[in-house]
Formats: C-alpha cells, structure tokens, sequence
C-alpha cells in the first residue's frame, strides 16, 4: 500500500504541515497555506510531493516497489 500523506515543507517560509497525495496523479502546483506561495515541483521532479514533501507521490512508491526508477509522470 502506497503512503498516501506526506508532510510538506514550504520552501519560501518554512511552514510544514501534513497533506493528502492523490493515489494516482501528478500536482504541479500547489499553494502554501500559510503564505500563499504557489510552489511548483523542483527540475527533475515529478510533482511538489516529491520535491517538498517526506515521501514520494503514490505512483512514484508504486514503482520503487517495482524495483523502477521513481517517475510518475510520462514527459521530459
Ligand atoms: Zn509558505
């Protein structure tokens, strides 16, 4: 079974709280609830859960267990 809360950690004021993760897709943009930046996934990142959070988006777990490299998402 996938984790499906991670923990965020905003980059622009540090805030962290716990999310839900959709089982089977990819957010690109997700907003800071305390400060309202609109965070989007680091370059070579699938998705703001595996850039900000403590554990990798569903799909990306779904793959480790595969024994595949984690990418969620088809696309450069
Ligand atoms: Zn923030």
């Amino acid at each position: 079974m996938s984790e499906l809360t991670t923990r965020m950690t905003c980059p622009e004021c540090g805030h962290s709280h716990d999310a839900a993760m959709p089982e089977n897709a990819c957010v690109m943009e997700y907003e800071c609830p305390a400060c309202k930046a609109m965070l989007k996934p680091k370059q070579g990142d699938c998705c703001v859960f595996c850039s900000y959070g403590t554990v990798p988006c569903p799909p990306v777990q779904e793959q480790w267990e595969n024994g595949q490299l984690g990418v969620c998402c088809s696309g450069d």
